[in-house]
């Protein structure tokens, strides 16, 4: 059983060398019979930004850290090899947190999700039709409450929650900007993804000037991946009665000390909404964000990018990739294609 191990904890940006590929050679392909054991076989794995946050010691209030020796663990696609656990039974395919490794002995299904529409890629559940895709969902549609014709703006825009909030805002109707860190992720916002407008973050030196060119009248939603200076600019930009839903502020995951936060003062004047929000708040409503977003997929009226690598010795990359932007779109890492 092949495993990608967290070493020790970490600070400042992660590196490859903090992970360390191993194999266990002690694999059982069974379940004690005393155990509620769900056995699974890996078939994709998930780099997602919050892994950061779990490398280190100071154990996030909601995530909990990484143990050092252990392997890591993640959102990820499998196959049920064995099952003790009533509700599934072997050839199931489910998708939830795993770990990575070739095969995982899952002690709980608690949010792990079945997967029945096998008509659309299996590695579209660690992204669009999973985890990813009920964040947009949940943060766009709840915590933003957008109206037609409203001004949003998205950071991480080509990001695998940030291209589908733009989507979403274009479905209801809304003008929509986003920023990514590359010229080529601008081109994918704007032809793609179908965005009115979108601006490469990193060739801005003054992002408060940036947002006043792409919004003249304001920003009415934010919607929130990055934090620091750009949440800084927003805020000065934001119109009356504007939402900012808090999903996510990958550049302050590295630091050690968070940027402040200058212009607060501003939402007193604009009288605007910053709310957080976590994706296991929506997991009810998943089955309802699947009879919403299947329909799409299947029309092809909303466009998804990932970005695959193959093989578990290349996830420490690609997770850390996720840090200097390397990813375009949803970064899934192929364990076994089934
Ligand atoms: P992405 O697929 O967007 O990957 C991360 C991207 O962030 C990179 O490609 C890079 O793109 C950008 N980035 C990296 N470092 C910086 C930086 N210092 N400043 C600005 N941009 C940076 O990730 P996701 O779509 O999966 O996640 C987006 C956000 O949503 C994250 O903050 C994540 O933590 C959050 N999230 C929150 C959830 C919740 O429950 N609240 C659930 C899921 C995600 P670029 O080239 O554009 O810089």
């Amino acid at each position: 059983n092949k495993k990608v191990i967290f070493k020790d904890y970490v600070s400042g940006f992660p590196k490859e060398s903090d992970m360390a590929v191993t194999v266990d050679e002690n694999l059982k392909l069974k379940v004690a019979g005393d155990s509620q054991g769900i056995l699974v076989k890996n078939l994709y794995l998930s780099c997602d930004p919050y892994m950061r946050l779990l490398m280190t010691n100071r154990s996030s209030e909601i995530f909990g850290t990484y143990t050092p020796g252990a392997p890591i663990t993640g959102f990820g696609v499998g196959k049920v090899i064995d099952s003790r656990n009533p509700e599934f039974k072997e050839g199931d395919l489910v998708w939830g947190i795993t770990g990575w490794e070739e095969y995982s002995l899952l002690t709980s299904s608690e949010g792990l999700f079945k997967i029945h529409h096998t008509d659309i890629p299996l590695s579209y559940y660690t992204g669009i039709l999973g985890m990813p895709g009920l964040t947009a969902y949940g943060g766009f549609y709840e915590v933003c409450a957008p109206k037609k014709g409203e001004y949003v703006f998205v950071s991480a825009a080509s990001g695998a929650v940030g291209q589908l909030v733009g989507q979403f805002a274009k479905l209801m109707g809304c003008y929509v900007v986003g920023s990514a860190g590359t010229q080529d992720k601008v081109e994918l916002l704007k032809n793609k993804f179908g965005f009115d407008d979108a601006f490469n973050y990193k060739e801005e030196p003054d992002l408060n000037a940036a947002l006043k060119r792409y919004f003249p009248e304001g920003i009415d939603i934010y919607f929130e991946n990055v934090g620091g200076k750009m949440l800084d600019a927003v805020i000065l930009n934001m119109r009356v009665h504007g939402r900012i839903a808090a999903c996510g502020m990958i550049s302050q995951y590295n630091r050690d000390q968070p940027e402040g936060v200058q212009n607060l003062m501003s939402i007193v004047y604009k009288r605007v909404r910053i709310e957080g929000f976590a994706v296991f708040d929506y997991y009810p409503q998943y089955s309802k964000f699947l009879d919403f977003i299947l329909p799409y997929i299947r029309e092809g009226k909303v466009k998804y990018v990932e970005d695959i690598v193959e093989g578990l010795e290349n996830g420490p990359a690609a997770l850390i990739g996720l840090f200097s932007g390397r990813n375009v779109g949803k970064q899934v890492v192929v364990i076994a294609p089934q």
